[in-house]
């Protein structure tokens, strides 16, 4: 999609592309790439290149054993394919519907039921192992998150509408990085709501006036 101006960096498309990311990473990237043909792209060549260098070693550095665990992923794969239930391929929201990312068509048990947050905003868990925190957020038109920093590391993947902040307008492919050193407020405008996906390995930690009361609001997110 060619209105896509976020993407992941290359270090952490590499790192997915070698299998070195906690699964809860790797979805996140696994859904930007459904939307993003240019990312689709740079993942072909740098599995391109591994399987240059695969080619050129020794055939006799893959061990036997190494052959016989590779078969047995490679059995599974198909095992997996056949026993495969019929996805649930839509994620509901009261009155409307979003095609879910394929990375968690088969993880459809684990999103939780929408609850309800301050400002306009719903959010379901999604319950994915390791200690971040993923989360399905709508946000209704016109309507705000407290301004944030944050202490790990936040991921926004936009699956639908947009919102914007002081550093842009995100839309549907986005991927955002925040970390530390990002201040932002979240919002929407009127007339155009927001579905995110994200991913937290920390609490937020909100900044500005009324909303540093709200501080415990971040456990809310981070639960
Ligand atoms: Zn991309």
């Amino acid at each position: 999609m060619a209105n896509i101006h976020f993407h992941p960096d290359h270090a952490l498309l590499s790192r997915f592309a070698h299998g070195e990311l906690e699964s809860a990473s790797s979805i996140m990237i696994s859904a930007h790439l459904e939307f993003c043909p240019y990312c689709r792209q740079k993942i072909a060549a740098i599995e391109t290149e591994q399987a240059g260098l695969l080619e050129k070693s020794e055939p006799a550095t893959l061990s036997p054993a190494l052959n016989a665990m590779m078969q047995q992923i490679m059995d599974q794969e198909l095992v997996d394919e056949t026993v495969d239930e019929w996805p649930d391929t839509q994620l509901k929201l009261e009155d409307k519907s979003y095609p879910l990312p394929s990375a968690l068509q088969r993880h459809n048990e684990k999103i939780g039921p929408w609850s309800r947050l301050p400002g306009n905003i719903k959010r379901a868990q999604v319950d994915v192992s390791g200690t971040s925190k993923m989360n399905f957020i709508y946000m209704d038109s016109d309507s705000a998150l407290p301004e944030h920093t944050h202490q790990g590391q936040e991921i926004t993947l936009v699956l639908a509408g947009e919102f914007y902040d002081e550093n842009g307008t995100y839309k549907p492919g986005d991927f955002i990085i925040q970390t530390e050193a990002h201040k932002h407020l979240p919002r929407t405008r009127e007339g155009k709501d927001c579905l995110c996906l994200t991913l937290l390995n920390a609490p937020l930690h909100f900044t500005s006036g009324l909303a540093t009361l709200l501080n415990p609001f971040s456990q809310l997110f981070f639960r």
